[in-house]
């Protein structure tokens, strides 16, 4: 199936990207990951660049095949929505990014 019919399949306020440094609407450069998330083009190929390693399972993964879950956190005096990411087999939290480069041990910002 052709990319192109997806802006015709996905109404424009549906057109999300899924890529949790993103999130905004998509209208151009649409692309998609094999699960059929859609996202920008660059940000499908950020996302695939970042790998996370679930330190209670040790499964390791991209940014595309990680799970979301929205949090309330408060700042100042508003509650505001925030995405964190878990693992996709055990549902945890406890992630590392793996650096492309190796050596940095921080912890999940999302
Ligand atoms: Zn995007
Ligand atoms: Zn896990």
């Amino acid at each position: 199936m052709s990319l192109r019919i997806l802006y015709r399949r996905i109404p424009r306020d549906k057109r999300i990207c899924n890529y949790y440094g993103c999130q905004r609407r998509i209208l151009r450069n649409i692309d998609r990951d094999k699960e059929g998330r859609i996202y920008h083009h660059g940000c499908l190929m950020a996302a695939q660049d970042e790998h996370f390693r679930c330190l209670d399972c040790y499964r390791t993964f991209d940014a595309t095949e990680g799970s979301f879950e929205t949090v309330q956190v408060q700042r100042q005096d508003e509650f505001r929505e925030k995405l964190i990411m878990i693992c996709p087999n055990c549902g945890s939290h406890n992630l590392k990014r793996l650096s492309p480069f190796g050596g940095s041990n921080s912890h999940v910002q999302v």
